[in-house]
């Protein structure tokens, strides 16, 4: 009787070593163990040999698929797989996979500290207090908007879409708008939300969260003509990815006051260049892209695209293929 070999794998990104501890167990593997992203043409040669990839972000597309001649399967510890080439995929017989629902409510939380920072200045409030600036006496200018009973408009209120909409329900009696490819009879049912189109989400709501995937469909869904119906009073919100919004047209709106401010977690380029408009803007919050970086999300993630990887690799039905690929044999 043959001995059966374990798969390969190559981990391109420094991972908790619980997780690492599982791949150990069932595959052989190499790693990139530095804080820094792995150089693309060190990953091009890594992956020579590898039968499966453990990666965040890094463009799966023909170039590392003709790279990687055995690869079968790439695990991405993230919900998001806009990195995904999914017709290069497909065509080559790769499975692709995500970490779904182990980060909706931090994503979320993340969502309505953007919102409760933006309508009360949180960040620009703190700089006054620090620079020492902070005199006795009244001061209106401290004012910002309230979040309480005022109208949220989510685009996208799939998974984390409807964690937001809980948390605007239950925790701040908001009106709940939202716009979707699809309807979504249960929280319009369970949570109240109302079904409408883009450009009445976008003319009534005093919060435009924007929570879609990037996809082609997706890309610059946010441009002038959309900012230009959002209410002057109006924050947007972002934390999908950086390309769904036209981001000079961002800019464009928050100069000529068409949209009171913005709350970011994500940017067209990453990380932003220090020199940007966006970051000159006291009614603009920025975050470094950190919806799911909590410690327990952030491992919970890594655990779950580990056992997508080596469950793929055993010839199992791994936890979370992507829907798109969910058709490929290898
Ligand atoms: P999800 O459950 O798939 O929800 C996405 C929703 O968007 C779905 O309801 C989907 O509609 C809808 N949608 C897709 N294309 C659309 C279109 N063209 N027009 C209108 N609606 C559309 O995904 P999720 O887990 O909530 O994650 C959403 C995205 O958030 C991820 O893909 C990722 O890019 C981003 N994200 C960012 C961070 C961060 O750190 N900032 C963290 C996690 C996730 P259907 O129901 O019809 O499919």
């Amino acid at each position: 009787m043959g001995i059966k070999l374990k798969p390969k794998v190559f981990i391109a990104l420094p991972i908790p070593p619980q997780a690492e501890a599982f791949i150990a167990e069932h595959c052989e593997y190499r790693k990139w163990d530095f804080k820094e992203p792995i150089p693309r043409e060190v990953l091009l040669k890594e992956i020579v040999d590898m039968d499966g990839l453990l990666t965040v972000g890094g463009e799966i597309d023909h170039e590392l698929l003709n790279s990687a001649p055995k690869l079968k399967v790439v695990s991405n510890i993230s919900v998001g797989y806009n990195n995904f080439d999914l017709e290069a995929m497909k065509k080559r017989g790769v499975l692709g996979m995500n970490t779904p629902s182990v980060l909706d409510d931090t994503v979320a939380d993340l969502i309505l500290a953007l919102v409760l920072a933006s309508a009360r200045r949180i960040p620009e409030l703190d700089r006054y207090v620090k620079e020492g600036r902070w005199r006795r006496g009244y001061d209106g200018s401290f004012f910002g908007v309230d979040v309480h009973h005022s109208t949220i408009g989510i685009i996208g209120l799939g998974r984390i879409g409807e964690a937001i909409a809980k948390r605007a329900k239950y925790g701040f009696d908001m009106n709940i708008l939202y716009y979707n490819r699809t309807r979504k009879f249960k929280a319009e049912k369970n949570l109240g939300a109302q079904y409408c189109t883009m450009d009445e989400l976008l003319q009534k709501s005093d919060f435009v969260v924007l929570m879609t995937p990037l996809t082609p469909e997706t890309t610059r869904i946010m441009g002038h003509q959309e900012f230009s119906l959002m209410k002057n009073s109006a924050f947007f919100i972002n934390a999908s990815r950086g390309q769904t919004v036209d981001e000079q047209a961002l800019i464009e709106a928050l100069l000529k006051g068409k949209i009171r401010g913005a709350g970011l977690d994500v940017y067209e380029q990453e990380p932003i260049d220090p020199g940007h408009p966006l970051l000159k803007m006291d009614n603009v919050v920025t975050l470094p892209h950190i919806g799911s970086a909590t410690e327990k999300t952030r491992f919970d993630m890594a655990m779950l695209a580990a056992k997508n990887l080596v469950q793929a690799l055993k010839g199992e039905q791994p936890l979370n293929i992507v829907d798109e690929l969910s058709g490929v044999k290898f």
